[in-house]
């Protein structure tokens, strides 16, 4: 799968970019809302948009994703942001977002939206009819049956209760025992 990741922060870049490629997929990063809507319409082989708000350049995310459902472009986006009130999840649901994960990224979250929309983008490629509104993204049991092949533990693939987000500073909890990359634990997530 191909993943675009609007991100400006470097951080933030470096850790998705491990996390995903540790999944075989394949991402390309923009810092800005008005390059990410280019190489979307030029790169029909982006597959994934997971995109941050607060962005460089002069348009934020919603901006970004407003334009991009404006021209008729249905792929899907998951906000990835610090945003985590009530009122700026449904304005990010309300923009064209069809999800959210909230930063610090817990990675076995990040990992079972990977697995989600790759499973969707397989039934997209057959006859199946598609469901009217996609499922929550990080459902742990839909993630766990869509990886047959994936060589990872039910534990890994299953995140316990929610954790809250950790302190900026904090060690994240967030590394699964099998991750074939594994991000280093002093790092994590910058809030923006
Ligand atoms: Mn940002």
């Amino acid at each position: 799968m191909h993943i675009l990741y609007v991100e400006d922060n470097e951080t933030n870049q470096a850790l998705v970019g491990r996390v995903v490629r540790a999944r075989q997929h394949l991402v390309t990063f923009r810092e800005e809302g008005e390059a990410a809507l280019k190489v979307l319409e030029e790169d029909a082989t982006i597959g994934l948009i997971l995109l941050d708000v607060e962005l460089a350049g002069t348009m934020t995310g919603l901006d970004c994703v407003r334009a991009l459902r404006a021209r008729g472009d249905r792929r899907p986006v998951v906000a990835v942001t610090a945003y985590a009130m009530m009122g700026d999840r449904e304005r990010i649901l309300e923009a064209g977002c069809d999800g959210y994960l909230p930063k610090p990224l817990v990675v076995p979250d990040l990992l079972a939206l990977l697995d989600h929309y790759e499973a969707e983008l397989s039934k997209a490629s057959t006859p199946a009819p598609q469901p009217a509104t996609a499922p929550t993204p990080a459902a742990p049991q839909s993630a766990a049956a869509s990886t047959p092949a994936a060589p990872q533990s039910a534990a890994a693939s299953t995140p316990a209760a929610p954790q809250p987000p950790n302190p900026p500073g904090s060690a994240p909890q967030t590394v699964p025992p099998s991750t074939v990359e594994p991000p280093k634990p002093v790092e994590t997530t910058h809030p923006d």
